[in-house]
């Protein structure tokens, strides 16, 4: 709400070259698909370790638990002599296991949110996932970074967004790691692994002849 009422009249009389969309799912499974869908997606999430009560886990049929063991995109989980382990250094919270096993497997309690710029369901270029902005950040009232970080780059896509062009496309057309050079700087957002076009793909950012020696 109030973010809301921060950008009421951006959403009453926009000013920018096209729309922009902010959504804010509570968790990573994204109900609300901001991934695909929105250019600004806020998605809830947490940093420390995922919370195990290998208690009630045990209640779960062990072929089940392996089953899903065995599923972890990132196969960061192990599970022996009945215990549950899991390597959060590996883990991308994708919250299989979590969804799973809903009565054994919590959330970690480090509360906050990923990031994500530049989303839409289908345009002049084509669709767009989100990229990983920021991985992760807390949030808190009054919101004040938050704010400081849409604000700047509405004003930078708002100079030199092309008509009818979301900011997504903007980034796309003058790419991401000149995007970063530009409005990252300013906004203290620095160049981090998690940038990336697709899972598994390599970073956006290439370091500027002059900065590697
Ligand atoms: S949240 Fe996803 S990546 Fe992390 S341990 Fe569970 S299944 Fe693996």
């Amino acid at each position: 709400q109030a973010l809301t009422m921060r950008f009421i009249e951006d959403i009453h009389r926009p000013r920018f070259p096209y729309k922009w969309k902010i959504k804010i799912p509570g968790c990573p499974n994204d109900c609300v698909a901001a991934t695909a869908r929105s250019d600004f997606a806020i998605i809830g999430n947490f940093r420390d370790a995922i919370k195990i009560d290998q208690n009630i886990l045990k209640e779960y049929p062990e072929e089940k638990i392996l089953k899903v063991v065995n599923k972890c995109p990132t196969s960061c989980m192990s599970y022996e002599n009945e215990k549950l382990d899991i390597d959060m250094g590996n883990c991308t919270r994708c919250m299989y296991c979590i969804n799973e096993f809903s009565k054994a497997l919590r959330p970690g309690d480090d509360k906050g949110a990923t990031i994500l710029i530049g989303a839409r369901a289908r345009g002049r270029i084509g669709a767009f996932l989100g990229w990983t902005l920021i991985p992760f950040i807390k949030v808190e009232a009054p919101y004040t970074r938050l704010i400081e970080i849409i604000v700047g780059i509405q004003d930078w896509w708002d100079e030199i967004g092309n008509p009818k062009e979301r900011v997504g496309e903007a980034i796309y057309r003058i790419g991401f790691g000149k995007f970063l050079f530009e409005v990252g700087k300013e906004l203290g957002i620095d160049p981090v692994p998690q940038m990336i076009t697709r899972p598994r793909a390599n970073p956006f950012w290439f370091y500027w002849p002059g900065e590697v020696e």
